[in-house]
């Protein structure tokens, strides 16, 4: 019988002595909320990815709000995504007031469909676009930000499993879209345990995020130092929101960002052990679009060959558990679930590769504190379920 210490869970942060000690010594510091930690972690984040403004919030989802919300996203607008991601990508754009316009993904790499996205910019106009680079692997950027240019629509990167990634050489968060969001939450590829951050070239959106990400209070008046205003004096201008990350989170960020690289590299072995090891079974591999780019591999989603399987998915799960592994489904289709479902009158047929790929995915474990003795037991019992349930 398996012990419950030799469970290996689907997902578990990375936190080292380094980041309780940062932690600690922000509680120590008696400042809690958002201060010089958090200015220190985006100017950091905005130095790893080159340049550029990183503004940092308290949780992805939050910075996608305010990035829509900087596009002037509002009632009755289009914003195009996929069905294929989580909700929260989607729940934002009604959170303002406009409509998602959903369209299917790409069979390969389960990223937002170009075509589809063409289809959907000839059919309706469009505000905003918001690709979800799935798993850690970048969308076709070049092709959606050309469409996006040539439609007058803005792009906002979903980059929650895209830390890092690269997409031609170039990170994702350096790219030609307007404003990339990334995910700090607990089981993302940098952790927070909640937090996100939002980066963009452009100052004027840049701008509206800050101000908005506290209240609506303008930064001008509000900023102590530079401000001839007293220091109790500020001035709202927006009915903003309460968006801001805490010291104690950032503190965290800024140890995990210097050990970024070496979990990056840590992800990328466990990859490349499961692609070779996994390869001669009844089932679809992760497909790599380019392989000169980095994958944060933020996920390793196997699709299971169920013409050649006498079990389906949630058996091949519940053997998995039984042999003490974690696994995780990625995604449900937004389509499947009754909000979006019934809102948008959304059928089955209108997204035939996601609909086709949902019953087929498992999410097997894969991050850094992985021991090499973990990974060997996921591929033996990956291997061994499969071999038992062959046609
Ligand atoms: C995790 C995730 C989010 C939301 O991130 P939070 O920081 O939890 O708000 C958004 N989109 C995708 C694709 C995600 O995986």
């Amino acid at each position: 019988m398996l012990d419950r210490t030799d469970f290996i869970p689907f997902a578990a942060p990375s936190i080292g002595e380094e980041e309780v000690a940062a932690a600690t010594a922000v509680m120590r510091s008696g400042w809690l909320t958002t201060g010089p930690k958090a200015r220190e972690f985006e100017a950091a984040f905005a130095a790893y990815l080159g340049g550029g403004e990183a503004i940092a919030v308290n949780s992805a989802t939050a910075g996608l709000h305010l990035g829509l919300e900087s596009l002037g996203v509002g009632p009755g607008d289009a914003v195009v995504t996929t069905v294929y991601t989580f909700t929260a990508t989607a729940e934002v754009i009604r959170y303002l007031g406009a409509d998602p316009v959903f369209v299917d993904i790409d069979p390969d790499t389960l990223n937002i469909s170009v075509q589809g996205l063409r289809d959907a910019l000839s059919r309706r106009r469009v505000k905003a676009i918001i690709p979800v680079h799935f798993g850690g692997q970048a969308c076709e950027m070049d092709e959606i930000v050309e469409l996006a240019r040539s439609h007058g629509a803005a792009i906002m990167s979903d980059a929650a499993h895209a830390l890092p990634t690269t997409y031609r050489g170039r990170l994702v968060g350096a790219l030609d879209d307007d404003i990339s969001v990334f995910s700090f939450y607990a089981n993302k590829t940098l952790c927070t345990g909640e937090g996100g951050m939002v980066v963009t070239r452009n100052k004027a959106l840049a701008e509206r995020m800050r101000i908005m990400r506290l209240h609506g209070i303008s930064r001008d008046v509000f900023d102590r130092f530079r401000s001839t205003k007293p220091a109790w004096y500020y001035e709202v201008v927006a009915p903003g929101f309460k968006y801001n990350m805490g010291d104690i989170a950032a503190a965290i960020g800024i140890e995990q960002l210097r050990k970024l690289e070496d979990m990056r590299r840590a992800r990328q072995s466990i990859a490349e052990r499961y692609l070779a090891a996994l390869r001669a079974l009844p089932l679809k591999l992760p497909i790599v679009a380019r392989t000169d780019d980095l994958h944060a591999w933020h996920l390793f989603v196997i699709q299971l060959d169920l013409d050649r399987l006498r079990i389906d998915r949630d058996r091949f799960i519940e053997s998995m558990s039984a042999a003490g592994i974690g696994t995780s489904v990625h995604y449900i289709p937004l389509h499947l679930h009754p909000y979006w479902r019934d809102t948008y009158a959304l059928r089955a047929e209108q997204f035939p590769v996601a609909s086709a790929v949902y019953p087929r995915v498992v999410s097997l474990p894969i991050y850094p504190g992985m021991s090499d003795v973990a990974v060997g037991r996921v591929i033996d019992a990956v291997r061994q379920i499969l071999l038992d349930a062959s046609r």
